[in-house]
């Protein structure tokens, strides 16, 4: 079982226990451990404790809030962070996006991808973006249908600022590794659907704390892990 007892005076080793993790989970499910990035979800939490998990050598960095995830890229703008979005985006909040972060993953939107293209700033290299897909058909979550998300990738792929670089989704929560694991092979085979066409598109962001096993079971190449590197947030809800 992944630990999710960690707490932020251990950083280094909880994201040592993590990479281990990911190598146990690879070899179970015969995949190249190489083949799964780590993104450190760190919102909430303070630059220091990104800090940390920088000097232990982790350098992707995922951020939910626009407004806290600016203060931090600044404080922290003498170390080389590659900073992801992976929080919900308003759409009068993308010039900042595309003005401070290396990834989006939470493209939810056609008219997002615009303003994304639109606003990047020509002295940056394009953006990479993943399209979040509502793969549980919840309500409460936002995301491509998977029937929307063939046209999509079409009109995406032409934008000219952006690089489309895959799949991202958060499914229903769920204890159960099979019911987990059934939600992440839908974004395998959606994904295997795209790549027919656009072999380039070849992320699969998908797994957190409670689900990177299944994750990483169904070809997630992005895991995204938050509670295991920096403990429990205190905010409820988020
Ligand atoms: C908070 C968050 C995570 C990390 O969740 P943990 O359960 O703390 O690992 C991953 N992805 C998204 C989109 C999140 O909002």
């Amino acid at each position: 079982m992944t630990k999710t007892s960690s707490n932020s005076s251990n950083i280094a080793e909880n994201l040592t226990q993590i990479q281990l993790n990911i190598s146990e989970y690879c070899l179970k499910y015969q995949r190249n451990p190489q083949d799964v990035k780590l993104l450190a979800v760190s919102k909430t939490k303070p630059a220091e404790d990104i800090r940390k998990a920088f000097d232990a050598g982790q350098t992707c960095f995922g951020e939910n809030y626009l407004q806290e995830s600016i203060s931090k890229i600044h404080e922290l703008s003498d170390i080389d962070i590659e900073w992801h979005f992976i929080g919900a985006i308003q759409s009068n909040k993308t010039r900042e996006l595309a003005e401070n972060f290396a990834w989006v993953h939470s493209v939810d939107r056609l008219k997002i991808a615009k303003r994304l293209s639109n606003q990047r700033p020509d002295a940056l290299p394009p953006l990479n973006i993943c399209l979040q897909v509502n793969i549980s058909e919840e309500e409460s979550k936002s995301g491509f249908t998977i029937n929307e998300i063939e046209t999509v990738v079409d009109e995406v792929i032409a934008l000219p600022n952006l690089n489309l670089r895959g799949l991202m989704a958060i499914p229903a929560k769920s204890e159960n590794l099979q019911a987990q694991r059934k939600a992440f092979a839908e974004m395998k085979s959606l994904l295997q659907i795209l790549q027919t066409k656009h072999p380039q598109i070849n992320t699969l962001s998908m797994g957190m704390t409670g689900d990177m096993e299944a994750a990483i079971a169904e070809g997630s190449t992005m895991i995204r892990i938050g509670t295991a590197i920096f403990g429990a947030r205190n905010v409820v809800g988020l």
